[in-house]
Formats: C-alpha cells, structure tokens, sequence
C-alpha cells in the first residue's frame, strides 16, 4: 500500500491546524476593476491586470478576430504544425519592441522559466538566484543540475561575493519582486554580472507593460539588456502566455531543447494574434500608465503614516502586518466594506511577513483608491 494517502491527509490537516488552508473562489467577472458576488459588489484590489487589459473592448475584439482568422487550438507543438503565421507575428512584434533579435514563446511563465533553467545550466554551473525569485525560478533552480546559490533580496554586494571568481554562472532575479512591489537594482545587478562574465537572466512579469517607456519595462527602463529576459502575458497584458527574450543563437538553442517549448502545444494561434494586438495598444496607451501613477500617489497620500506602509514605485502595494491571523482579520474586514483585497500568507511569503497585498489597476477611480485607504486606515486605527 503506498504511502501516498497517509502523506496526503497528513500535509492536508498540517495546513489546516496552521489556519494556512488556501481556498478557491468562484468568481464572476473579477477580471474586471469591480464585480458582483453573493449579491454584493465590491472593487477589485487583487488583480494583476495592471492595465486594465482583460475586459478591454479592444483586446476582446482583436482575439475574436484572430479566432475568425485561424480558429480555435494551434492543433500541434510549434516545431510539429503548431507554428502559424500569428505566432510569427507576436515574436517579431515583441523582438522589435524590446530590440531582442529572438523570442521563444510559452504557454506560461513558469513553464518559460523552467525551461530556461533546466535547458540551459549544467553540473558545472553556478546559478545564483535572488532569494525572494518566484516559486517556478526557485523550484527549477533546485531540481536544475547546476549548484544554486541565493543571494540576499536585492543586496549586490552579496551577489557580487557569490560570482566572484566563477566558471560559468547565470544570475537571475525579477525586474519588480510580485509579493514586495519593489524594483531589484538591476543597474548594479548588470555590472557585477559584466565584471564576472556572468549571464543575466531578468523575469520582468510585474515590469513589462508597466515600467520604461512605452511599457518596455524595468531593464528598458534603467538602459540594460540582459541575456535574457522573459516577459510574460498573465499580469499586464490582461491574457496568459510568456515569451523568453533572447540572442539569434540562444533562440536556436531554446527552440531545439527547451522541453516546455518543444513537446507543449502551442499556444491558439487567435491568442498569439491578440497578444500582438495588445502589446501594440500597450505601447500606444501611455495613459494607462499615467493613471496608475496617479492612483499611487493617492494611495500613498492615504496610508503613509500607517505601521506596516511600505512605499513602492509600482502599482503592487504590501501592506505588512505580521501574523497570519491579522492579515487575514483585515482582508476579512474590508471584504465587509466591499473592497477585494487578498491576504498573502507563508509559504508565500516568509514566515512572520503575512500581508495585504493591493494591486492598483488604470481602471480603478481616484475615489475607490481613497476609500480603500481611509478603510485601511480606520480597520487597523
Ligand atoms: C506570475 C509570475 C510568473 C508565472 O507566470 P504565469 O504566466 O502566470 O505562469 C513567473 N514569474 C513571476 C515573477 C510571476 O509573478
């Protein structure tokens, strides 16, 4: 009799004595910036659609289009009959764009994260991660051949301590960190990496669209072009998928051994179509990043003086508060005022660093902004 049962029931009660059980809401329409449920209407601070992106009028209609064109599943993996014609064109629409010469396409971030690490690194390697790098970096880079090593959040000088004097190393960090809402200081990042001849792998999913002109995004934004970077589709893009961003040859290398890449169905075809529609409309629509400027500052305006405020240059805005239990209280509390506002929690986060996470859309109001702070201000006061 295998142990599986006996594991499962355990793992299960552990999470739930640790109050740590997570749960899954069914929810209508909360891809938008406020939705209804159990007859009661409240305003979204949970997304990452930063943008506004996925009830977009535009966008909506740009996938319709792509499904008039090519119908519904690309039918096959890319290197078998997958690849069509829309698949081409949202690579070449991101590479010039971002002024990379390739970019390999995935059905998802983490699947486009495990596949660099995996195809890439090699026993002798060194792969040195920052040590808050999302969960699909983290894992990869433990069961990747390679020794990995993490350096401390954002902290260079660490960094530098760990390539020093390397073989073969690849760094790689987030462009903004999705739990903190903070910019990694990708400047020093990318000359520590040139001194030791490292490579730089940036993971831009909270800075693509958002950051940098025309949304270009946080490497764009401070002038670096790492080896690599992924950017991916779920979060300001308002749809899924992501795209590895890279060298001619590398691009070659990926499309023969990325195993995520190579034996995955591709993407729909009317989906890669919407995808190149909408990161044009990215590029256009600088307002919607004006807006979110704008809602910041209201936000910060409000909670400023409140324990826990932590000030961030993006639209993904903790609210730490310690304990599980409190963080969870106070989403709870709000939720009664009609806001949306999710509590993350360990193994998420670290232990004793519970909090509200607030994600600021372009499509909220300067008023839902204030009134969540005020709200925020008056649960904890
Ligand atoms: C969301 C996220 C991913 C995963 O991307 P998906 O397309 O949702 O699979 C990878 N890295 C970071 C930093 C993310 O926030």
């Amino acid at each position: 009799m295998p142990a599986f049962n006996q594991r499962i029931a355990a793992e299960l009660e552990e999470r739930k004595q640790k109050g740590l059980t997570r749960r899954v809401n069914v929810l209508s329409g909360a891809n938008n910036s406020s939705f209804q449920s159990d007859a009661r209407r409240y305003v979204n601070f949970s997304s990452n659609d930063y943008l506004g992106l996925a009830t977009d009028a535009d966008v909506v209609a740009s996938w319709h289009k792509g499904l008039d064109l090519y119908g519904a599943g690309s039918g096959a993996s890319p290197l078998v009959t997958g690849y069509s014609p829309a698949h081409q064109l949202l690579e070449e629409t991101l590479c010039e764009w971002l002024g990379y010469e390739r970019a390999i396409l995935f059905v998802s971030g983490f699947s486009a994260n495990q596949a660099v690490l995996f195809s890439l690194l090699d026993k002798t390697d060194l792969l040195v991660q920052d040590r808050l790098n999302h969960a699909s970096l983290m894992e990869a880079g433990s069961l990747s051949p390679a020794s990995m090593k993490r350096f401390k959040h954002n902290d260079v000088e660490h960094l530098e301590k760990l390539i020093d004097g390397t073989k073969s190393s690849l760094v790689v960090t987030e462009g903004v960190f999705s739990m903190d809402g903070d910019k990694a200081p990708l400047d020093s990042i990318h000359q520590r990496c040139r001194a030791a001849k490292s490579w730089l792998m940036v993971d831009d999913a909270h800075g693509i669209g958002v950051l940098g002109e025309n949304g270009e995004g946080s490497c764009s934004a401070v002038g670096i072009k790492p080896e690599l970077l992924v950017v991916t589709f779920g979060k300001a893009f308002g749809l899924s998928g992501a795209a590895v961003m890279c060298s001619e040859e590398t691009g070659d290398y990926l499309a023969q051994f990325a195993r995520h890449h190579v034996y995955s169905t591709a993407m729909p075809p009317a989906q890669a179509y919407a995808l190149a529609s909408t990161a044009k409309l990215i590029q256009e629509q600088n307002w919607r990043r004006e807006k979110l400027l704008e809602l910041q500052s209201v936000f910060d305006d409000e909670l400023r003086n409140l324990d826990g405020f932590v000030q961030t240059e993006t639209p993904i805005k903790p609210l730490i508060c310690g304990e599980a239990e409190t963080a969870m209280n106070l989403a709870r509390s709000l939720k009664e005022k009609g806001f949306w506002v999710t509590a993350i929690r360990p193994p998420t986060v670290p232990a004793g660093s519970a909090r509200l996470r607030v994600t600021l859309t372009a499509k909220h109001t300067c008023d839902e902004v204030k009134l969540l702070g005020q709200e925020i201000c008056r649960a904890l006061g």
